[in-house]
Parts: C-alpha cells; structure tokens; sequence
C-alpha cells in the first residue's frame, strides 16, 4: 500500500490561494531540525488549487527537500473533509515517520480528524519539538496540567507521529533561492474530493494597530505597570520603536489591555526581535509565549523577579519613573 518514504519527516504548509500562509516556513524550520536530528529527508505537503510553481520553489528555499503537491479545483477553499480524505490517501500512499502541521484553525482541524482516520497519535499544540537520540522518537513538548508543567510525550507505537505545533514558536530559516528539490504529485480519487460543507463566504477580521505576532519589538506591561492609564506610556515606547503594546494576562484579566495582546500560554506566542517586559513577574506561563524573542529587556522593582533569568538586560525600578525617562531620552536622541 505504502512508497518508501518511511524515514520522512512532513510538514503541512498552509496555502491561502497561490501562496503557503508564513507559519508553513516555521514548520520547515522545526521539520529542518528534526530530519537532520534523524538523518531524514524533510518534505513539505502543499494542499489547494492552482499552486504557483515560484511558490512551490519556497518551500525549497525554506528547508524543504521535497514537495508533495496536491492541487484540485474542488480544493480552493478549505473544507475540512476533503482536505482531510486527500492528506488521508496521501499519507496512507507514502508512510511518512512524522507528520507535523501548525496549531492554527486549520491545522488543529485537518489533525484532529486525520489522526483518527489514520489511528494514529496526534500531540496537539506542541510547544517544543526534539530527537530522542537512543530510539529516534519525536519528543513532543507541551504544557500539561493546566500549565504547570512541560510534558514531553513520545508516540512509539503507532506512524506516522502526528503534532501540531504552535505558530511563532520557531523563526522561519534564512531562505536560500538557489535550494531545490523534488516535487511529488498526488492526484486524489473523485471520492476524495466530495464534501458536504458548503462554502458561504470568507471575512478577514477586523483588527486595530500591528497584531503581536507580527511585531519586530513588542513593549508588554504587567500589574506592576499599575493601571490602564499607564499603558499609554507602553503605546509611547511602542510607537517610538516601531513595535507592539503586549501584555501579561494579569493585565489583561485587570481589563487594562485586550485578549488580542496577551503574551504567554494561553495567550499568543511571539518571537520579535526585542521584547520589553515592563513590571511582568515572569510567570512560567508568560514566559512560555515570548522565549522565542530575540532579545529581552526587563525593567522590574524587585531584583529577584524571574524575567531577570530570561532577559538579556534588566534595569531594576519603577517602572512609572523608569519608562517616561527612557522615552524622553529616545526622542532627545533623534
Ligand atoms: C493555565 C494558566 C495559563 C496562564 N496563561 C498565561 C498567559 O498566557 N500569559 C501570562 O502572562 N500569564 C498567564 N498565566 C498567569 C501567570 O501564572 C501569572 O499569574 C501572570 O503572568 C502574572 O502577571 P504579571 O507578571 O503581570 O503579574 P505579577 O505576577 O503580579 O507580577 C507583577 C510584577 O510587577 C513588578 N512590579 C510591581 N510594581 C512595579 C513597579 N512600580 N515597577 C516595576 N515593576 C513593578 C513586581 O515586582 C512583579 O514582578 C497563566 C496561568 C495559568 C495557571
């Protein structure tokens, strides 16, 4: 039943029409890690309609050594039961070892229901992915008892090892135009391709202001920031640096900042190139959605605050007397 490609590691990229959705390029990064870790090779999945070739290319670009292309007119729109019957007969057909997607709608959807087709494990929401080097299992972190502990779980018995992982817990790699690779076609049954979703319309949300997760610096504030008023002073700094307003979900939870800016477990997860975390404790669960950040500055009155073990530079204050000082000196110095 199956082709060879049992030593596979796959990861699924997200196409939004012609062009794969920017997490696909996370997942290549993860995929790169983990297929040099076993020695595999890494192939990306691209589902949709009317794939442009220049597209397919950056999947190379980006990590991958081959390409599976599965492209249909009656897949334009995301259905989830025909995409997940195409990847079914698709993953049946080739056997990967590891099939990795991200934790966005359509991930979480397409993986909930293949790995129960397939009878499969599946580890959703992943935080961390890793090699174990005596058995070459995939070692899937995560939280686990509301939060409070990382789990690290293996699915030994059964393949493909199934995952999604959360968007912006891995930077993409640098691209490389010049890499190519092999591009594998799979053509459905008509069966495969039926749905009995119907598909209405598509509306973008509307949304204020540059969302966190695409921000190269984000000021996030906390309940030392003292109140909603304060974080004006985060907006000033924010705007200064050309960056984001984030927050702790203390703060959110004191209605001082929207849910659409919580940093942390069950917030958003984020890898600007600096992250300012100013009067955030350094909760486990914060820190959970912004280690992936590039650089971290904390300004905090309590020396012995954990964000000090998880920043690059602290300034121990207040953080009231602290930011407008830091804001004045920045527009003084342009
Ligand atoms: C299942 C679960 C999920 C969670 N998910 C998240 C999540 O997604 N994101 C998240 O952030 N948290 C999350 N939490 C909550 C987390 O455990 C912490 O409670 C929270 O992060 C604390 O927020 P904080 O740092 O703003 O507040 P605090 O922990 O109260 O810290 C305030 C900090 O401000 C400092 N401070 C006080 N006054 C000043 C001042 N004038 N100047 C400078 N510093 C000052 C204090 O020294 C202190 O370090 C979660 C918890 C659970 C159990």
């Amino acid at each position: 039943m199956s082709a060879n490609a049992d030593n596979e590691v796959w990861t699924l990229a997200e196409f939004r029409g012609a062009a794969p959705h920017g997490v696909s390029f996370e997942l290549l990064a993860w995929g790169r890690d983990i297929a040099d870790a076993k020695r595999a090779s890494l192939a990306s999945v691209a589902i949709g309609s009317e794939i442009d070739g220049e597209e397919i290319n950056k999947l190379f670009a980006y990590g991958a050594d081959k390409v599976y292309v599965i492209d249909e007119p009656e897949l334009a729109e995301f259905r989830a039961d025909s995409y997940k019957k195409a990847l079914e007969g698709l993953t049946r057909r080739y056997a990967p070892d590891i099939f990795i997607a991200a934790a966005t709608t359509r991930g979480r959807t397409i993986m909930s229901t293949l790995y129960a087709a397939i009878g499969a494990g599946l580890t959703a929401d992943c935080t961390g992915l890793g090699i174990e080097p005596a058995t070459g299992l995939l070692i899937q972190t995560r939280p686990a008892i509301g939060g409070n502990v990382m789990a690290e779980i293996k699915t030994p018995v059964s393949k493909p090892q199934m995952c999604t992982v959360r968007p912006k817990s891995k930077r993409p790699l640098t691209p490389d135009a010049a890499r190519r690779g092999e591009v594998v076609r799979y053509k459905p049954s008509s069966d495969m391709l039926t749905s009995v979703i119907e598909f209405l319309s598509f509306e973008k949300e509307a949304s204020g202001g540059l969302p966190i997760q695409d921000a190269e610096v984000i000021v996030a504030g906390g309940k030392g920031m003292k109140g909603a008023k304060n974080f004006e002073l985060l907006s000033e700094l924010a705007y200064l640096l050309g960056g984001a307003v984030g927050a702790s979900r203390m703060a959110v939870d004191l209605g001082w900042a929207p849910y659409s800016s919580q940093v942390g477990l069950s917030g958003k997860s984020v890898t600007p190139r600096l992250y300012v975390a100013c009067g955030i404790s350094g909760a486990v669960q914060h820190i959970a959605g912004m280690s992936g950040a590039g650089k971290v500055a904390a300004i905090n009155s309590d020396p012995e605050a954990p964000i000090f073990s998880a920043a690059d530079m602290g300034i121990v204050g207040d953080v009231l007397d602290v930011l407008p000082k830091l804001i004045a000196a920045i527009k003084s110095a342009r």
